[in-house]
């Protein structure tokens, strides 16, 4: 099955990404992780991309959706891809639907993690503690902008898939082994069906 891990920077997607890795065999697919792995590795693609990272605002539709496209073609995808902070726009998660309606796959269901802004505010000052600061987008500044990109491009997405049925809202605020439970629940309930 396919699945979306969606919620505000700080959610707790990354961490329940790999908790459904390890334990379903699904393969997470961040594309945050593989902008900063371009950033990292000094591509042009990376040097177009790092200000814009660092700002807290949003990459192109059209890199992030390439980004996708060519990974997914991977034969690890076969089995089932989390994608996790993608889509992050309406443009963006209509061309995940036309891409992955080519190779005859769906969106399985959209887990949204919700959270409260203030409770991210501490919780991302901790991930910049524990990455030694290498994040240069986990500073207050840029966290108040990414979440107002969050609320203002991300969030209507919401709608787009609640409109589609999928979409299925967990706490996380809860603690993570009990996020994990509820994620199972959803997943074991749409897995299950027809
Ligand atoms: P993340 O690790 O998911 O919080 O992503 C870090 C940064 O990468 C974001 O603040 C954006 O600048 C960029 N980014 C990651 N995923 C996307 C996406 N789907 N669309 C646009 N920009 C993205």
């Amino acid at each position: 099955m396919n699945l979306i891990l969606f919620g505000p920077p700080g959610a707790g997607k990354g961490t329940q990404a790999r908790i459904l890795q390890d334990g379903r065999g699904l393969v997470q697919l961040s594309t945050g992780d593989m902008l900063r792995a371009a950033v990292a590795a000094g591509t042009e693609l990376g040097k177009a991309c790092k200000a814009i990272m660092d700002r807290g605002d949003l990459v192109s539709d059209d890199i992030v959706v390439g980004i996708i496209a060519e990974r997914i073609e991977q034969p690890d995808c076969a089995k089932g891809v989390i994608f996790d902070g993608f889509p992050r726009t309406v443009p963006q998660a209509e061309a995940l639907d036309r891409m992955l309606s080519e190779r005859g796959w769906k969106i399985g269901a959209v887990i949204e993690l919700k959270v409260d802004d203030e409770i991210l505010v501490g919780r991302v000052e901790t991930r910049n503690r524990e990455t030694g600061g290498t994040r240069a987008d986990d500073t207050p500044e840029t966290l108040r902008n990414r979440l107002a990109v969050y609320h203002k491009n991300t969030a209507p997405l919401l709608t787009f898939y609640q409109g589609q049925g999928k979409l299925h809202s967990v706490d996380g605020m809860a603690p993570i082994s009990q996020v994990s439970a509820e994620i199972a629940a959803v997943l074991d309930q749409v897995g299950g069906r027809p």
